[in-house]
């Protein structure tokens, strides 16, 4: 199995549009970049889409990715469902698993493309192309928000989603002692009603005895990637997991 971070920054991406901090700076001259939230799980020749970001045409050519097998949405903000469009002219029907309340909640933006929705109930496994995975309620105001718990052949990874730090103890229970822990962490620190803060997310991942951290959703309030990363494991596009043989490996895309 191999777990792919297609994009690790939050909504506006870096570098932000009309922004001229020094990180969106530096993105710009060194060319590199945070796009928008998504996750792909690879197992058995299948793939599986956690999210889909509005920067999902130049994600799947980057990483030469013919075909998607499922889509698991996490929760009705643009940032993670807006790409759906993006095959939706080359590819039909693709199964979108995801609670009734979220299916609902971006449905409304949906009705002029066709997919096939699935409802998963909240803590009810579903396997795809071999993988279990597990829709765990988080805490996201104002809308309904869940983490996802991959699990295969005895590893786990947890996927926060969206979520401040108050995630409720069922969830909490369900995402213990992961191999893989990638958490979102909108800013490096300050308080946010809707996100966690680099030391919140460090601090979860410490509590859930993660074996590995990495911290997603970045928003340009850190410093550029080449120094961020001295203090936080910040994750970078395209960054790959690949699991198997007793041992977690790590390497950039090509
Ligand atoms: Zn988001
Ligand atoms: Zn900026
Ligand atoms: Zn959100």
């Amino acid at each position: 199995m191999i777990i792919t971070l297609l994009g690790t920054g939050d909504s506006p991406g870096t570098p932000v549009i009309n922004c001229h901090c020094r990180t969106c700076e530096d993105a710009r001259r060194k060319g590199w970049e945070r796009k928008r939230f998504s996750v792909m799980v690879q197992n058995n020749g299948k793939t599986v889409l956690i999210d889909t970001s509005p920067d999902l045409r130049r994600q799947l050519l980057d990483c030469k990715v013919e075909k998607v097998d499922a889509v698991i949405w996490t929760h009705c903000h643009f940032d993670h469902f807006g790409g759906f469009g993006e095959f939706y002219r080359v590819q039909n029907n693709v199964r979108v698993y995801s609670t009734p309340q979220i299916h609902d909640d971006i449905g409304y933006f949906m009705k002029f493309m066709s997919y096939k929705p699935i409802e998963v109930d909240a803590f009810e496994s579903f396997n795809v192309g071999g993988v279990d995975f597990t829709l765990l309620p988080v805490n996201h105001p104002p809308v309904s928000a869940v983490g996802v718990k991959v699990e295969w052949k005895g590893y786990k990874v947890v996927i926060s989603g969206d979520t401040n730090a108050r995630i409720p103890e069922s969830t909490l229970r369900e995402m213990q002692n992961p191999d893989l822990f990638i958490v979102e962490a909108l800013a490096p620190a300050g308080k946010f009603r809707k996100h966690m803060n680099a030391r919140e997310a460090m601090e979860l991942g410490k509590r859930l005895n993660a074996g590995k951290i990495v911290l997603t959703h970045l928003g340009h309030f850190y410093p550029p990637h080449h120094i961020a990363v001295k203090s936080y494991p910040v994750g970078e596009d395209y960054q790959s997991f690949s699991f198997g043989e007793g041992r977690l490996d790590e390497f950039i895309g090509d």
